[in-house]
């Protein structure tokens, strides 16, 4: 029973919205608020009240008992925006109804407002089982709600997909241990008894390879892959291709199939077809098209299996074989941007959420840390492993894992992004989110520095030997480039600087504008404005960028501006 406390004519209102919603579970409650908050919490599981938390939190204070048995306690404000979940979010719902981050979620969608929820697995978000971008399969919702109360749910993966992390609770079967949770998330492709508590994922791992006749109907070839998956124990849901040979790409049946399904049908020609080893050559599709399998080597090489799950079957003008396809990974290398929140691009947070594996930096890992989905497995690293942990991120996708790699600023420039694809192969999927850099972070700040042409020197002599970087430095003030130091200077660096300043001056005015930035968009940003004669490399450390104007850069107004048009100095 859900209790409904309101004291205000428009709390009134919202409350009867929710009696019409669920009239056989709720009780409205009037009078004094605070009796009438006491006798909703002796006689309801769930309290909605129409109140301001702060005077629903003194109401509540005194009645406090148990967080096991007290009513789960959802706020709703005078004007019906925010559903606020209050008290007894992740209460165990299977008696007393759910706990309030679930009410909370409900009375938002009868209200239209929006839900609040402060607990941390839902604000990071259980996943919604239906927003994986797999088919989903059985006892979605029963799931969904152990997920939503933080019941234990065991996470089987028979066959390994690129996917998010699941969930927080999972643990991993474990036979030998007899009291096991009831409810189960499986991801696999095979048929499995319908079970109340368990829900299928179907990863697209199957291939289906096709050999027709002339004329053969899509209903014949359908029904025909259809039993075969049957008997094989197979779900028509798992399959993610179809494949045949060149020959029958314009075959009507097939390519109406393919079309029905909203699969990709792929066709090899019959050379490369003839070249697999199958169980069941035969001489017909020989004569025919010129390779003795058509549907197994379709379905092997479609699949880059060695080995089919299920052979050869025949209708009278079909025949169709089944193999399955190794997971291919997925690595996304995700620039952090310089430090603030809001300049990370909400296509960077959608991948951190959708990655099961998240490495980088230690430092950049805590900058974005709350917003990875419960599960997600963190692979930290101190400075100087990161080639190591590149690495890693590729050896862990190749596994058919979905890994975000990050970066701050951006993850390609003087990040791990290089170390990661010199070492990837064409064997997984790379997807690039791109970062504000140091280098636009404080240009901004600055004015504007990069207003015309610039260079970026790293004076990291760490990967690259002094020498070249002095030549670099000497390229850019004799191109009289705007230039922005990175890595300029640190604890046991403190010569370069000074040397590439040295240089510079030989070809810019003393009066040449310098900005230093230092923390961009973080907590402690600085931003210091000054000139070539007068920076004092003493304010300049390995979180600052250091800028040096051109000989057309100004200072305006106390911002560093180089202007647009070549006014060229000779
Ligand atoms: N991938 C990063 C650069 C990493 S190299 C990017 O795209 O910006 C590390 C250097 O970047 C630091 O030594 C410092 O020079 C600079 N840097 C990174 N973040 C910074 C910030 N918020 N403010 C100032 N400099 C920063």
């Amino acid at each position: 029973m859900i209790g409904l406390v309101s004291v205000t004519a428009a709390g009134a209102a919202a409350a009867a919205r929710l009696v019409a919603a669920w009239p056989d579970s709720t009780r409205c409650y009037d009078g004094p608020t605070a009796d009438a908050i006491r006798r909703a919490w002796d006689e309801c599981d769930q309290l909605v009240c129409f109140l301001a938390t702060g005077a629903t939190v003194r109401l509540v204070a005194p009645l406090l008992a148990d967080k096991r048995s007290d009513p789960a306690v959802v706020c709703v404000d005078e004007a019906g925006r925010h559903a606020v979940a209050l008290l007894g979010g992740h209460r165990d719902g299977t008696a007393a109804g759910c706990g309030a981050n679930r009410l909370a979620e409900q009375v938002a969608g009868v209200l239209g407002a929006s839900p609040v929820i402060t607990t941390a697995t839902d604000v990071t978000g259980v996943p919604g089982l239906d927003t994986l971008g797999l088919p989903v399969e059985g006892a979605v919702t029963a799931v969904s709600r152990a997920l939503l109360d933080q019941e234990p749910v065991q996470v089987q993966v028979d066959v390994a997909w690129p996917l998010p992390a699941l969930l927080g609770t999972a643990v991993q079967p474990d036979q030998s241990k007899p009291d096991q949770p009831r409810h189960r998330i499986v991801v696999t492709d095979r048929l499995l008894p319908a079970d109340p508590h368990t829900v299928l994922l179907r990863p697209p791992s199957l291939v289906v390879g096709m050999g027709a006749s002339r004329g053969v109907s899509a209903d014949e070839v359908e029904q025909l892959i259809g039993a075969a998956l049957v008997q094989a124990g197979l779900s028509v849901s798992s399959v993610g291709a179809l494949a045949t040979v060149h020959d029958k790409a314009d075959e009507v049946g097939l390519v109406t199939l393919a079309d029905r399904l909203g699969l990709p049908l792929s066709t090899f020609p019959a050379s490369r077809l003839a070249s697999v080893t199958v169980p069941n050559p035969s001489a017909a599709p020989l004569a025919a098209v010129g390779t003795p399998s058509v549907a197994e080597a379709a379905a092997l090489v479609a699949a880059g299996a060695d080995d089919l799950l299920v052979p050869k079957s025949k209708s009278a003008m079909a025949t169709v074989a089944v193999a399955r396809r190794a997971p291919r990974g997925r690595l996304t290398l995700v620039g952090l941007g310089p430090g603030a929140r809001d300049l990370l691009a909400p296509r960077a947070i959608a991948e951190l959420r959708s990655a099961s594996v998240v490495i980088g930096l230690d430092q950049y890992l805590d900058q974005i840390r709350d917003l990875l989905r419960p599960g997600t497995q963190v692979l930290a690293s101190g400075l100087g492993d990161e080639e190591a942990r590149a690495q890693e991120a590729v050896t862990t996708a190749r596994s058919g894992r979905s890994v975000a790699l990050v970066g701050s600023g951006d993850a390609g420039v003087y990040a791990m992004a290089s170390p990661a694809l010199e070492f990837a192969g064409d064997d997984i999927d790379i997807v690039g989110i791109p970062g504000i850099t140091a280098n636009l972070a404080a240009s901004a700040l600055l004015g504007a520095p990069l207003g015309h042409d610039h260079a970026v020197v790293s004076l990291s002599d760490l990967h690259t030997p002094w020498e070249a970087i002095e030549a670099r430095v000497r390229a850019v003030a004799v191109g009289d480039f705007v230039v922005t130091f990175y890595n300029p200077r640190s604890l046991n660096r403190r010569q370069q600087l000074p040397l590439a300043l040295d240089i510079l001056r030989d070809h810019r005015p003393p009066t040449t504008p310098v900005g230093v930035v230092r923390e961009a968009t973080r907590a402690d940003e600085q931003v210091l404005l000054t000139t070539l004669a007068d920076l004092d490399v003493e304010v300049v450390d390995m979180r600052s960028v250091v800028i040096v104007g051109s000989t057309n850069t100004r200072a305006v107004a106390g911002r560093m501006v180089t202007p647009r048009g070549y006014r060229w100095m000779s």
